[in-house]
């Protein structure tokens, strides 16, 4: 079960780190239910494992490692396929080396609250990009590659570190062109007692192959869907991705047909599932009702979305006249009032707060 802060960190300092895998044994006992209260009545009780654990109890995880560091050789780990070997010291156009560059890994409390929880979500920042917008929100990052190389064994401990903090999972954002490195570790933070869900947190410019080598390894799938319209993708990537929206939508897919709708446990800290994030831009630009209807349509009108209303004029937005200021009140409640009619149910909690304060403003 999992602890109140108060008894966490008197059992850090009482046991140290290594105490408290040993306190779960590998497993987490828990309840799983519907997200909402009120939203299914039937709860089930299980041993709830991470599917990493459950795919190297088959024998098959250090198989999908090897495979996944063979696409290095020739990396077409996203729609780029730049085909260098990265393993050989080559470089695409994500500029990402071999190895892994991390910018930070820390518990993160800006996330959507299914994975925040009381203890933060255990985010680790991948430094590099394979889509690279032009209003980035975490540019010297992505764009300019902030951050330090480190080994599958290194990103392990981070993985071990961030759950000895409490983190309720493991938050990989901007996972895309380090997956070999990701599945490496993990299969060596499993050895060393990882046990909390992992969670691919990604701007949505994947290979739907790729995803489906994720299958038996994800637990939780966090992608955005930025743009509806290739023609908007292309004009607002600094090389011209018109294919996202047709890899984002074939990929979130296949991610709904690997996990389904979330389950939380009965904390509401959810264990599996797709949650998507939808930033609203300025000017209509991101296709937000499109968005909407595609989600219901393809998905499930349970599908947990998050509407965004904080989009920042960074990077190179301000040279694109259409995208260089915020969205106005009317933008976000139009967004939102998309997603009822499209009949979405589960929409994140806080941006449904954030709009009953703007309505009023409208009304
Ligand atoms: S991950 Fe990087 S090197 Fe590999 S195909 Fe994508 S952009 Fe190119």
């Amino acid at each position: 079960m999992p602890m109140e802060r108060k008894e966490f960190i008197k059992k850090l300092i009482m046991y140290g780190g290594a105490g408290l895998f040993m306190l779960s044994g590998g497993s987490l006992l828990l309840q799983a239910c519907a997200p909402q209260a009120g939203r299914n009545e039937e709860t089930v009780d299980e041993v709830w494992r991470p599917a990493y654990a459950k795919l190297a109890a088959q024998g098959e995880l250090e198989d999908r490692v090897n495979m996944f560091y063979k696409i290095m050789e020739s990396c077409e780990l996203c729609p780029r396929r730049c085909r260098v070997n990265r393993l050989e010291g080559e470089r695409g156009f994500c500029q990402a080396p071999g190895k892994a560059v991390v910018y930070s890994h820390q518990p993160h409390f800006g996330e959507e609250l299914p994975l925040v929880g009381q203890r933060g979500s255990g985010t680790i920042f991948f430094s590099n990009c394979n889509l690279r917008c032009v209003f980035c929100q975490n540019w010297p990052i992505a764009h300019l590659g902030w951050g330090s190389t480190v080994s599958d064994e290194e990103l392990a401990d981070m993985m071990i570190n961030l759950q000895v903090m409490g983190c309720h999972n493991i938050n990989l954002v901007t996972p895309t062109h380090v997956l070999p490195n990701i599945v490496g570790a993990v299969k060596i933070a499993l050895e060393k007692g990882l046990h909390i869900p992992l969670c691919y947190n990604t701007s949505g410019y994947e290979l739907v192959s790729i995803i489906k080598m994720l299958d038996g390894i994800i637990d939780i799938y966090l992608p955005d869907l930025k743009f509806m319209d290739g023609v908007e993708a292309e004009r607002y990537n600094l090389a011209a991705a018109y294919d996202y929206p047709e890899k984002a939508m074939q990929s979130i897919a296949e991610m709904h047909r690997q996990v389904g709708d979330m389950v939380t446990n009965k904390e509401n800290i959810a264990l599996s599932g797709l949650m998507i994030r939808h930033l609203v831009m300025p000017n209509r630009v991101a296709g937000t009702e499109d968005f909407t209807r595609w989600v219901a349509d393809n998905l499930s009108t349970e599908t947990y979305v998050n509407i965004m209303a904080q989009y920042r004029v960074e990077y190179k937005a301000f040279e694109y006249e259409e995208i260089a200021r915020a969205i106005t009140t009317e933008e976000f409640v139009e967004a939102i009032e998309w997603a009822r009619d499209a009949g979405l149910t589960n929409l994140d909690q806080r941006s449904l707060a954030q709009y009953e304060i703007r309505k009023t403003l409208v009304d």
